[in-house]
């Protein structure tokens, strides 16, 4: 069922804002609600003519997707490919971002299934399995750290995240700052020498205007995604827009909404 309260235009300020894609998805093989049909079939229903599936990676402990089923997952893709032409249905990943190295959790071998590798930071990986990790992790939980124990979380979660950019190709970075606070300007830089989108995620908001003005200092691209778990959140971006004329960046630099 569709939300009737997701709209897929919206108007500010004279200016008309459209989603023109949302790569930000989740289905079944992780922990999402909806098949890959559905999800593609909501954002048909609104008009949104590129989709992507980006479901948690494997090194999630919890919800991650079984390598086992990656090529069911990329069969499906297939089928709705084919019944869908005029839509371009993208499969790809969301990994999970573990410990210090730069290590993410979707390796030379999976990509081979992926169009496309989006990246952040989740509680509830073995931190890529180092001691290291395990502690940052415990780290990050522990929301209350202050002084220099703050400092010196935020100082390793940025380190971590910028690393990850720069080993892998990652095309956004999920949500930045959500459950581990990093620099953010440091992080931007990053990925404005590797290219990598910085996500205004609508799920987690873990950017406020301020931080995207912040961000936008560096040289990057933005991109809106849902994050939906369900296909009635497909598309859904009530409030991107909102952040993005008040950040005060050009909205162009968003790079999947059309502005006129
Ligand atoms: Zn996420
Ligand atoms: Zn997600």
């Amino acid at each position: 069922m569709i939300d009737p309260g997701i709209k897929t235009a919206y108007e500010v300020g004279g200016r008309r804002y459209t989603l023109l894609s949302d790569l930000h998805t989740h289905t079944t093989y992780s922990h999402g609600t909806g098949s890959i049909r559905e999800n593609v079939e909501a954002a048909r229903a609104r008009g949104i003519m590129k989709i992507g599936i980006a479901d948690h990676g494997p090194g999630h402990l919890f919800y991650g997707i079984k390598r086992r089923m990656y090529a069911r997952m990329k069969a499906d893709i297939e089928e709705v490919r084919a019944e869908y032409p005029d839509m371009e249905i993208l499969l790809g990943v969301e990994a999970n971002i573990e410990g210090g190295k730069g290590v993410i959790d979707v390796v030379p071998r999976d990509s081979e299934y992926f169009d496309f590798v989006g990246a952040g930071y989740h509680y509830g990986t073995l931190g890529g399995g180092t001691p290291f990790g395990l502690f940052k992790e415990a780290g990050n939980l522990i929301s209350t750290a202050s002084g220099r124990t703050a400092k010196a979380i935020i100082r390793s979660n940025t380190n971590s995240v910028v690393k990850a950019i720069e080993k892998n190709d990652i095309l956004f970075l999920t949500h930045p700052g959500d459950k581990a606070s990093v620099d953010l300007l440091e992080v931007a830089a990053a990925c404005a020498r590797r290219g990598t989108l910085v996500e205004i995620n609508m799920k987690h908001r873990s950017l406020s205007a301020d931080d995207i003005a912040t961000m936008a200092i560096a040289d990057i691209g933005f991109i809106v995604g849902s994050d939906a778990h369900s296909p009635d959140r497909i598309g859904h971006f009530t409030g991107a827009v909102d952040l993005i004329c008040e950040s005060g960046i050009d909205p162009e630099r968003v790079v999947n909404i059309k502005v006129e």
